[in-house]
């Protein structure tokens, strides 16, 4: 019997994200990881973004989810090229999968894509150990997930340099501590950036907007043919 240890899985994993990290840049692509749990506002929180960044950025999205593609058709009516990655009961999306859907995507049209949003499997656990080819993993956490979030899953909060806090508009009808989770992700990683928004009412998107642009200008294109 031949026993694979995890690490070395993970190794190839390093490998194919790497690989992709370097096709993106060739095309002048910014690659996004959006992590958060099930129901945390990922979906809506593009939705909001991307009317927020419009005729500033081109985005496309790869929408990751155990089945279905309810995602992908709110993508499609916002007018982003999407592909859907259905995982089939994986729980995260693997740097394979994403160059794999990179495929239909670059082929996809003449559009001329410079940001390339992935929307991981909502999950908090695994997607921290997946590398998929991003310049910028987003963590997002909405007031109504609660605010020990951060001590009980602290991988996925070490390894974003973005957290966002969403549904600040429930803000009054839960008992979440938004200076805790500051102070949490200050101490778990200092030099990540916090946004504390409402998709829905808009309300700081500009913010994050603004600093996401500027994140996407600072990587140097390789080529844009
Ligand atoms: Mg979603
Ligand atoms: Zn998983």
């Amino acid at each position: 019997m031949k026993i694979v240890a995890a690490k070395q899985i993970l190794k190839a994993n390093d490998q194919l994200a790497a690989e992709n990290r370097l096709r993106f840049q060739h095309r002048g692509v910014f690659g996004v990881n959006l992590v958060g749990s099930p129901g945390c506002g990922k979906t809506t929180l593009l939705e909001s973004l991307f009317r927020t960044l419009r005729g500033r950025v081109s985005p496309a999205v790869i929408e990751g989810d155990i089945a279905g593609q309810i995602d992908a058709d709110r993508m499609t009516a916002m007018g982003v090229p999407v592909v859907q990655i259905n995982t089939d009961g994986m729980c995260h999306l693997d740097a394979n999968m994403i160059a794999a859907a990179w495929d239909g995507l670059e082929g996809d049209a003449e559009q001329a894509v410079d940001m390339l949003i992935v929307e991981n499997v909502g999950n908090l656990v695994c997607t921290a150990g997946y590398d998929l080819g991003e310049h910028l993993r987003i963590v997002v956490l909405s007031v109504s997930e609660g605010d020990d979030k951060l001590v009980k899953y602290p991988a996925i909060f070490q390894r974003s340099q973005a957290l966002v806090i969403t549904k600040m508009d429930l803000l009054p009808y839960t008992n979440f501590n938004v200076e805790r989770v500051r102070g949490d992700m200050r101490r778990l990683n200092p030099d990540a950036e916090i946004f504390a928004v409402s998709a829905l009412q808009g309300d700081g998107m500009d913010g994050l907007a603004d600093w996401l642009a500027a994140r996407r200008s600072a990587v140097p294109a390789t080529s844009r043919s």
